[in-house]
């Protein structure tokens, strides 16, 4: 399988693409590394995963450059992850000793509660953010003393890889962390019903999600599936229009819209709409587009030919704004702005490129229905001056993850992951402990 730059359409590496039997083997190695790095002392497994944070700062350009040239995306971009990859790290290997049972007051003893770990858990990563979604599930799975198989994207491979490499030359033991390169439906699939596989952690697409629940319900496998968006950035007439269209696009097309908290449904209160919409043009007319390895670039191209098929089939009549997008070799394809009604396919469906609906609302509870009107609830902003209203509105939209005058949507301490068919589980935080560990009971009779 060739692995190419989606900027220049050249090829990066070759590489063998595994099968079942190779995916097997690698949950054995998992398995059998299970019980000795489940019995290392909490304080040392914090040492080696801090260590494995070290590496990474270490190695930030190599694994900045590695994610930029797979993916396509801006340098600068890619440097931001790897810095959070650290981050991510050293929260975790903080979270070893701080996520602890209870004693429970019962008669005729003392009862107690003690987090376990699962045992050997699968990590199913996309192409989008390929090493930092891999860290988002690698921190709190190591953390609870499992061990791993992780396969990555087919497209995207390389910095798992390399990043497999860093957790040995931390001292991690061999074994405990795995990774397989292959195709979905080979390897993803064999994961999913392994027999010895406890959880899928999954990071990907709404359809292959409910691929992925189906496959674990013929071995009751625990499952946190982190799927498809399509957020509503939620402007109203009495914000900071100035700021709020200056940050939309960043919101849409970072990533080139591949991004699962893109907030592109740009819900604009009509009474703002002519203005905002100029600010907005103007914002995105501004934006850098080009070679992924320039400083100053800020979108690159998309990940592949096919992708960009689907991408440009959204796109219907004339635009709003359609950028400019170089010529030639790479998947380029130019952010664009569509004036849109909240029911039509562009309104409703995951692009996952960069086209953003712009849509007009008339009030508060206007906006709150047509926010609320997706199937997905994964991220999303609210843009007011009204401390009571953000709030009112913050409660009231299904969405995991909100920001108010903000387009934040992942910090490596706060719970991140969506209502709806954007999945359940939580990543990120404490709360991603609680994904890959199990409560268990005990009884002490003291009669
Ligand atoms: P995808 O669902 O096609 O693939 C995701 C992963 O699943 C890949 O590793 C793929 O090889 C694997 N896979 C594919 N078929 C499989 C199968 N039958 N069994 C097991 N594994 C299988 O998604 P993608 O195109 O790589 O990524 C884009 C999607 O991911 C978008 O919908 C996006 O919104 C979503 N996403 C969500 C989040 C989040 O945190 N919610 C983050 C990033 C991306």
């Amino acid at each position: 399988m060739i692995v190419l730059n989606p900027a220049t359409e050249e090829p990066l590496a070759e590489l063998e693409s595994a099968g079942v039997e190779e995916t097997d083997a690698a949950v054995a190695r998992a398995r059998r590394a299970f019980p000795a790095w489940r019995a290392v002392a909490p304080t040392d497994r914090a040492r080696l995963l801090r260590r494995l944070a070290t590496l990474v700062e270490e190695h930030h350009e190599e694994l900045a450059r590695i994610e930029s040239r797979n993916v396509g995306k801006p340098i600068s971009g890619a440097r931001g992850e790897v810095a959070m990859v650290a981050q991510v790290f050293h929260f975790y290997a903080g979270a070893v000793d701080k996520h602890y049972g209870e004693t429970i007051p019962v008669a005729g003893g003392v009862d107690m509660t003690f987090r376990e770990p699962l045992g050997v858990v699968g990590l199913i990563v996309p192409w989008n953010f390929p090493l930092n979604i891999s860290s988002w599930k690698l921190g709190p799975a190591l953390a609870c003393g499992n061990t791993v198989v992780l396969k990555p994207a087919e497209l995207t491979p390389l910095s798992a890889l390399r990043l497999a490499e860093l957790a040995l030359e931390a001292g991690i033991p061999e074994g405990v962390v795995n990774v397989v390169v292959g195709k979905g439906s080979v390897v993803g699939q064999r994961l999913i019903e392994h027999p010895d596989v406890a959880k899928i952690g999954f990071t990907g697409s709404t359809e292959v999600g409910q691929q992925v629940m189906r496959g674990a319900a013929g071995t009751i496998k625990r499952v946190t599936l982190e799927l498809g968006g399509k957020s509503a950035n939620v402007v109203f007439a009495d914000a900071d229009l100035e700021r709020a269209a200056a940050t939309a696009p960043y919101a849409v097309f970072d990533n080139a819209g591949q991004d699962c908290c893109a907030r592109s449904r740009i819900l604009v209160e009509r009474s703002a709409y002519d203005r905002f919409a100029e600010l907005l043009v103007d914002a995105t007319r501004g934006m850098k587009v080009g070679d992924p390895e320039d400083d100053d670039t800020e979108m690159g191209p998309l990940i592949s030919a096919a992708h960009r098929e689907t991408v440009a089939s959204f796109v219907e009549g004339e635009p709003l704004f359609r950028g400019e997008a170089p010529s030639g070799r790479g998947f380029w394809y130019p952010a664009t702005l569509v004036e849109a009604a909240p029911g039509d396919r562009i309104a409703r469906d995951e692009v996952f490129g960069p086209v953003a609906a712009l849509i007009p609302f008339e009030d508060e509870a206007d906006a709150l229905r047509i926010a609320n009107e997706s199937l997905y609830g994964l991220s999303g902003s609210i843009w007011t001056r009204d401390g009571a209203k953000a709030l009112r509105m913050a409660r009231a939209i299904d969405t995991g993850v909100l920001s108010i005058n903000s387009n934040s949507s992942v910090r490596p301490s706060t719970p991140f992951g969506g209502f709806k068919q954007s999945g359940f589980g939580r990543e990120l935080g404490m709360h991603a402990m609680d994904g890959y560990s199990e409560v268990k009971n005990v009884f002490y009779s003291t009669e």
